[in-house]
């Protein structure tokens, strides 16, 4: 049965004690709770009230407790925390494939940049942003943590799609899509705070300033500042590249990590993505000051920037989450792939099978990623008093068979393709892997639409 019935009841569970909830999922095959201790039941069982899960264990401790209005047996399927994808630019899957297999300094500046200011726009992003959330909908990620320009348009489509997210409004210093005079850009960073919407507790703001060679001091400076006023996130991507710490060294005199202390950047409430080249006191300075960490493996690879020092940086007591990066240098948002990759590259990168095994890896995927968002009080477990945001896997396929340890099936076995189910902060948004909020033929056909002046834009002779 997938689709929610009313639940029929026998006599002895009309228990009057029995709590009534809107939801209760039931003899799910394997429930991974992904919590402290990594808990997973045998014929599991959740409730579900509003947006939070009021039970969770063995489905008769959970049945002898609760009474559902809905009821749902999930026999066959692994259910899980939806997967958090901490760094994200949503809106460039409109970039998707647009070339491919350059070195870095072309692909940015003959490709990536020449697209983006001709085609960025209000549109451009919502259309972007939603067929965004509706791949990592029916791949399993139910958070992203996203940073791009019109960033209010983004806001508005993780809106529409009905996904948890942090909306981080993009910030450099030289004229930008939505910022042709860089000297104003604060002025728009408030902006995009002071609009940001109340009404809904699924996304928080954030500031992301792009990194620490097209951010000067002053501007790295305010925008943390503004970050500390509103209690927010701050994102920046850093050391990406080996030219990029060369060129930080050469203009400051000292590492980029430390360039950033010294600026007063890091702290808890910074999320660094990329970290791919870290020295040893980085990592040591990053550990002290708490800063976060988004690990974008795929991307690394694609782009041959290099293999951030993963196990240095979880020995050293360092949060680190996964990151797919923009769909154009992925160029796919799907974590499966991505836990995947990562549980492999450092395995092969350090000749030891032993490297990031699954059920550490799968903690990045969601509670660390949680931990790193500064959302772990509310996500990235299935705990009592968390919000139900968590997929169903249906384990019923030849390549899930046989099912010996779902760590081990959800790192080097499940795709993201084998999602069955999503729920959003106690909603239901994938139902039989289709969207229930919004129109995932239209969401195509809308970038399809905006592909043919995005490919006009490019420069010819590289992607014809
Ligand atoms: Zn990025």
């Amino acid at each position: 049965m997938s689709e929610h019935s009313p639940a029929r009841f026998t006599p002895e569970e009309r228990n009057p004690d029995h709590r009534e909830v809107d939801l209760l999922l039931t003899n799910i095959s394997w429930l991974v709770t992904c919590d402290g201790e990594m808990r997973r039941f045998r014929s599991g069982a959740l409730a579900i009230d509003g947006s939070r899960l009021h039970g969770v264990g063995p489905t008769d401790q959970v049945k002898r407790q609760f009474r559902g209005r809905h009821e749902m047996d999930l026999s066959g399927f692994l259910v899980l925390p939806g997967l958090i994808n901490t760094h994200t630019h949503a809106a460039m899957t409109c970039f998707r494939g647009l070339a491919d297999d350059l070195p870095l300094s072309r692909w940015l500046y003959e490709v990536i940049f020449p697209a983006e200011a001709a085609s960025v726009n209000p549109e451009m992003v919502y259309r972007g942003t939603v067929l965004a959330c509706t791949e990592m909908l029916k791949n399993g990620v139910t958070t992203f943590c996203d940073g791009y320009f019109f960033e209010e348009a983004a806001v508005r489509a993780a809106l529409d799609c009905g996904m948890r997210g942090i909306l981080g409004q993009g910030v450099l210093d030289f004229a930008t899509p939505d910022q042709p005079d860089p000297t104003r850009s604060r002025e728009r960073v408030e902006a995009f705070l002071d609009a940001f919407p109340k009404s809904t507790d699924r996304l928080r703001p954030s500031i992301f300033c792009h990194a620490p060679y097209t951010c000067r001091a002053e501007t790295l400076q305010w925008a943390k500042g503004l970050s500390k006023d509103h209690g927010i996130l701050f994102q920046i991507h850093l050391s990406e590249t080996a030219a990029e710490v060369e060129e930080i060294l050469q203009k400051h005199g000292e590492r980029p990590s430390f360039y950033l202390d010294r600026l007063g950047i890091l702290d808890a409430q910074t999320l660094c993505a990329h970290a791919v080249w870290l020295d040893p006191g980085e990592i040591e300075l990053m550990a002290v000051r708490q800063a976060r960490i988004s690990h974008t493996a795929e991307s690394n690879m694609k782009l041959a920037t290099g293999v951030a020092p993963v196990p240095r940086i979880l020995a050293a007591g360092i949060k680190v989450g996964l990151g797919t990066d923009g769909c154009a240098s992925n160029n796919n948002l799907d974590l499966f792939s991505e836990m995947d990759k990562v549980a492999k590259l450092h395995k092969v990168i350090h000749r030891d099978p032993v490297v990031c095994p699954a059920p550490r890896v799968l903690a990045m995927a969601t509670r660390d990623g949680a931990a790193v968002l500064g959302w772990d009080d509310q996500i990235g477990s299935l705990e009592v008093g968390k919000r139900a945001d968590l997929i169903a896997i249906d384990c019923n396929q030849p390549h899930l068979t046989p099912l010996y340890d779902p760590a081990s099936h959800l790192v080097y076995a499940v795709k993201g393709s084998d999602v069955r189910h999503v729920w959003v902060n106690g909603e239901q948004v994938v139902r039989d892997r289709q969207l229930l909020k919004v129109d995932e033929a239209e969401a195509i056909a809308a970038v399809n639409a905006l592909a043919g002046k995005i490919k006009a834009s490019a420069k010819s002779r590289i992607i014809s």
